[in-house]
């Protein structure tokens, strides 16, 4: 499972960046269920102030370009990747090389980083997740972006006055499957929410594919289309 997670930092200059309030929490906590479930993990984390799970593999990212390269490499490798960073939207159009000083005004130009996980090429039989923030109405906007980024799930969260869905606050959130009935998961935290996930990523990898289950707790064996159901 390839998981990204944790802002990305767009520098202005040698001492400045542009960012979001992302602390890596969501992200962390699906990687941790993932390893707790017996997935093998990569993480792709930009600089949040999370801890990540012990077990992980973690490769350490400022850019929304290093973040975009990186996930061009380990994606291939992946059966499933889940993109849970909140990924800039726009960099400087040109970084300035020396500090910029104090001035009554400045104006910068800033240009929109490409979509990572829109343009990821895809391998057959992968599963594709992604996050979004959304101001309400939240699941038109989360479906738009679901059929736009070709995601088989989109984890939409509902922005709120209060910094929700940042860090450690619960959300109120939305599973998006493609073709499927939305499924309203109310306010959760986020260790719910990621289990909640985990759940209907595992029903359509073992369950659509008749893979093989590997149980942490008993021998291999096949999920029957009822048990994936009932996720
Ligand atoms: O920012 P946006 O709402 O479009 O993010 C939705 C999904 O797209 C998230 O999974 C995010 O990680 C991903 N994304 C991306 N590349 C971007 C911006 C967002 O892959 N430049």
């Amino acid at each position: 499972m390839l998981i990204s997670t944790g802002p990305t930092r767009e520098p202005i200059d040698p001492v400045r960046f542009l960012s979001n309030y992302s602390t890596g929490y969501m992200g962390a906590q699906v990687a941790d269920r993932a390893l707790a479930r017996g997935h093998r993990v990569t993480v792709v984390s930009g600089p949040g102030t999370e801890p990540l799970p012990p077990g992980a593999r973690v490769i350490p990212i400022e850019r929304a370009d290093e973040m975009a390269r990186v996930l061009r490499q380990e994606a291939p490798r992946a059966d499933v990747v889940v993109m849970a960073a909140a990924v800039c939207d726009f960099r400087l159009a040109h970084p300035r090389l020396t500090k910029l000083s104090r001035r009554g005004q400045l104006t910068l130009t800033f240009t929109a980083t490409p979509d990572i996980i829109g343009r990821l090429p895809r391998r057959k039989g992968q599963l594709v997740v992604g996050f979004a923030v959304e101001d309400p109405p939240v699941v038109p906007r989360a479906r738009r972006k679901l059929r736009a980024k070709r995601l088989d799930l989109l984890l939409a969260q509902q922005l709120e006055p209060r910094g929700a869905p940042f860090g450690r606050r619960a959300v109120r959130a939305w599973l998006l499957e493609r073709g499927a009935a939305v499924t309203a998961l109310g306010r959760q935290t986020k260790p719910v929410v990621a289990r909640v996930l985990l759940d209907k990523i595992e029903a359509l990898w073992y369950g659509q594919t008749g893979r093989l289950r590997r149980d942490n707790d008993g021998p291999r064996r096949r999920t029957s289309p009822r048990e994936a159901s009932r996720v």
